[in-house]
């Protein structure tokens, strides 16, 4: 039998996906080169937001009527319960995460192909932010011991692993975060680590005194703000202020000028006046946020806030989206126009699938480089660091090409 797994939403399903793939190939499951070819396809849904579930859900529907079984895990299958039968009647298997993580085995199965892993140090999440469906489907906040946690890097990293991301909802809450962190650059191999989300609370002297130590850990934090409105941050549960989250920039960027913060936002969020909204725009704009994802609010069944009229309208959510968008494209310009001219270091991803002559990686602020290799001498081995200097910048790309040394 040959599987295929298609995997929606964030990175705790890319690698609950990737977990998955390793106990099938265990049991005896083969690869599919592609859905056509696969006799069972795996749907690892989200519900974050009613789009993302409707996608999963819709993708197998269309996947049952190509004749294929379908398996079904991820939040979805949590937040539908039974439901999920009387939509799906034809699904042939499905688990909660909860279930999935379970098994034993489940948090250490890895597939390992290159030079970058997700390593999970926490699962589910203790905060009630008003809007989030995530704690009722993931459950509450667990941590891993470190001494698993530690094992499976330094196993990753006798694997070829090079860059690992920790993972968790708030990861910063882990006990004793700065010391994991510190173990695990020194760890022979492992030449980068990143990790996510974040919650400014974390952004410590301590977690400061750890980036000044180890250049290993990356200097990005994605730190979602959601709103820059404090009736808003308020009313979400998110447990600081605009002042207490443009603090914990500030000390990021005291540090280093150059570190790379993103963010998430919301807009529309239930009663949010245009006066909320400015706030937000003002706060991007103090933060001078590097990258932003936006999402236009949308009710999760169960959460406190889906007990509140969602009173922005959909023309209204889609331009105060379109308004951050433009403000952060600009900002993400300008952000990166004071890159060029320098040179990055970046650990190197291959060839570019559109275009094999240029080649990309990233630098350590998460930021994609791309440099023309038409030439050979310009190529690198993916896995390996590689001097780029900066040429030209644009909101989310910089481009540039290999140092040359003086001879
Ligand atoms: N644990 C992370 C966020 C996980 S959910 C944190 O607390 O920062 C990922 C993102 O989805 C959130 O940051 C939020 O911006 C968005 N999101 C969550 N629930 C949403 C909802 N009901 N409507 C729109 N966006 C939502
Ligand atoms: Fe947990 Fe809040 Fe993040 Fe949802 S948005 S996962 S409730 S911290």
């Amino acid at each position: 039998m040959r599987f295929t797994i298609r995997t929606y939403g964030c990175q705790m399903n890319v690698r609950d996906s990737e977990a998955v793939e390793a106990l099938m190939l265990e049991k005896g499951y083969e690869k599919a080169e592609s859905e056509e070819d696969a006799d069972i396809v795996i749907i690892n849904s989200c519900t974050v937001r009613q789009k993302a579930e409707e996608k999963a859900i819709g993708k197998a529907g269309n996947m049952i009527a190509a004749g294929k079984q379908v398996w079904m895990i991820g939040c979805a299958v949590k937040r539908l319960g039974a439901d999920l039968y009387r939509r799906l009647p034809k699904v042939s298997f499905a688990a909660t995460p909860e279930e999935l993580a379970a098994k034993p085995e489940f948090a250490s199965a890895h597939v390992v192909n290159g030079f970058q892993a997700f390593v999970t140090v926490m699962t589910g999440c203790n905060n009630r932010c008003s809007y989030c469906i995530v704690p009722a489907v993931r459950g509450p906040e667990k941590s891993r011991p470190e001494a698993d946690i530690f094992a499976e890097v330094e196993f990753l990293a006798g694997k070829g692993v090079r860059e690992v991301t920790l993972l968790g909802q708030s990861v910063l809450r882990y006990n004793g975060f700065p010391r994991l962190l510190r173990r695990i650059a020194g760890i022979d191999g492992i030449e980068r680590i990143r990790f996510t989300s974040a919650h400014p609370s974390g952004c410590t002297d301590e977690l400061v005194e750890v980036y000044r130590d180890c250049p290993k850990v990356c200097r990005h934090l994605h730190l979602p703000v959601q709103s820059g409105s404090d009736r808003v941050l308020a009313e979400m549960g998110r447990r600081y202020t605009r002042a207490e989250y443009l603090a914990a920039v500030a000390k990021l960027r005291a540090f280093d000028p150059e570190f790379s913060v993103t963010t998430d936002v919301i807009v529309g969020y239930p009663g949010e006046t245009e006066e909320d909204f400015e706030a937000t725009r003002s706060l991007m704009e103090e933060a001078q946020f590097d990258n932003a994802f936006v999402f236009k609010y949308s009710p999760r069944p169960g959460t406190r806030s889906a007990l509140l009229a969602d009173d922005v309208s959909t023309e209204e959510k889609e331009r105060r989206d379109q308004v951050l968008l433009a403000d952060q494209e600009r900002r993400g310009q300008k952000r990166n126009d004071a890159l060029a001219g320098s040179v990055r270091e970046v650990l190197v991803e291959g060839p570019s699938k559109r275009n094999p002559d240029r080649w990309s990686g990233r630098d350590s602020g998460n930021r994609i480089v791309v440099w023309d290799a038409d030439d050979p001498a310009s190529r690198r081995t993916p896995g390996e660091f590689a001097r780029i200097k900066i040429l030209e910048a644009h909101p989310q790309i910089l481009v540039g090409e290999i140092e040359r040394r003086s001879p």
